[in-house]
């Protein structure tokens, strides 16, 4: 068999999983065919179901941290500006460093001290710093506070799959989230919260410079979109701007539902559709001809 042949065979194989049959595994706290609504609001994606199944399916609670992290000096309470956070990284060289650079910025900075007071690990995002193709999620759920990295627990697993199902991995992506911390209460974060930690997104973008970004759920799609619509207005079709930011590349985004969502609501339908946003993408970095 040639090669080309092989890599047609798998891509098939990978399509029809994402398609329609199993390309998660079963029985684990997965809920098939849940009666999520979007509803006129739109969806937003509840961690917290993804967490409770996380603990539901390890037996295992996080324990409630005492103490708060320590703080850095120069606190904002309102979102710090892009010229200081560029003044931090903008003579490090080369965009993992400026990445590392941003990432001891917000450490230092700490925005998520006026939110979020209950957390092992800040996860600032990981994966390829020149990355053509970055996702953003909404903000650590229970397995990636306890790791430190974005996008490791169930939803994680799926958005993996959904990467590989696009000929890549997640090494050849970058991936990062709204918020950095998770959430007190496993909330969903409030659009304050999402402006106080937007400037470093807004860095990580800019730094990183994908051709493409796909944003996951409500949250990352109505604030890297600066539009207050649902998913189901907003997912399927290419948005060209990034409101809110402030001199950023061209950049197109798809907006697409997010994993846990998709774990939690996993009908042919709503596979389709995820599917279907990302086809779009592979076409547009032409991704299906490799
Ligand atoms: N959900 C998110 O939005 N981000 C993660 O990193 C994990 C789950």
């Amino acid at each position: 068999m040639s090669d080309e042949a092989r890599i047609l065979i798998s891509q098939h194989a990978k399509t029809s999983e994402l398609l329609g049959v199993d390309f998660l595994p079963l029985g684990k706290g997965m809920i098939q065919g849940a009666d999520v609504d979007e509803g006129v609001a739109g969806f937003v994606p509840h961690k917290n179901d993804e967490r409770s199944q996380v603990s539901s399916g390890n037996g295992e609670s996080v324990p409630d941290l005492e103490s708060t992290p320590s703080l850095g000096k120069d606190q904002h309470s309102e979102p710090i500006s892009a010229q200081e956070l560029r003044a931090t990284y903008e003579s490090a060289n080369g965009a993992q460093a400026q990445l590392e650079a941003l990432s001891g910025k917000y450490n230092l900075e700490a925005p998520h001290q006026f939110f979020c007071h209950q957390f092992n690990n800040i996860v600032f995002g990981e994966g390829d710093p020149s990355a053509d193709l970055m996702f953003i999620g909404e903000a650590p759920g229970e397995q990636e506070d306890l790791c430190g990295r974005p996008f490791v627990g169930p939803a994680g697993e799926l958005l993996e799959k959904m990467i590989g199902a696009m000929g890549l991995s997640r090494e050849r992506v970058y991936i990062c989230n709204v918020l950095k911390t998770r959430p007190t209460n496993n909330a969903t974060p409030t659009s304050e919260e999402s402006a106080l930690c937007a400037p470093y997104l807004w860095e990580q973008i800019r730094i990183v410079q994908p051709k493409v970004i796909v944003t996951l759920g409500l949250p990352a799609s109505q604030l890297i979109l600066g539009k207050n619509e649902t998913m189901r207005s907003m997912r399927g079709q290419w948005h060209g701007m990034i409101a809110g930011a402030d001199e950023l590349p061209e950049v197109e985004v798809m907006a697409t539902y997010h994993p846990a969502y998709l774990l939690r609501s996993y009908t042919p339908e709503n596979r389709r559709k995820v599917w279907s946003d990302l086809t779009q993408v592979i076409e547009k970095l032409g991704l299906s001809k490799e």
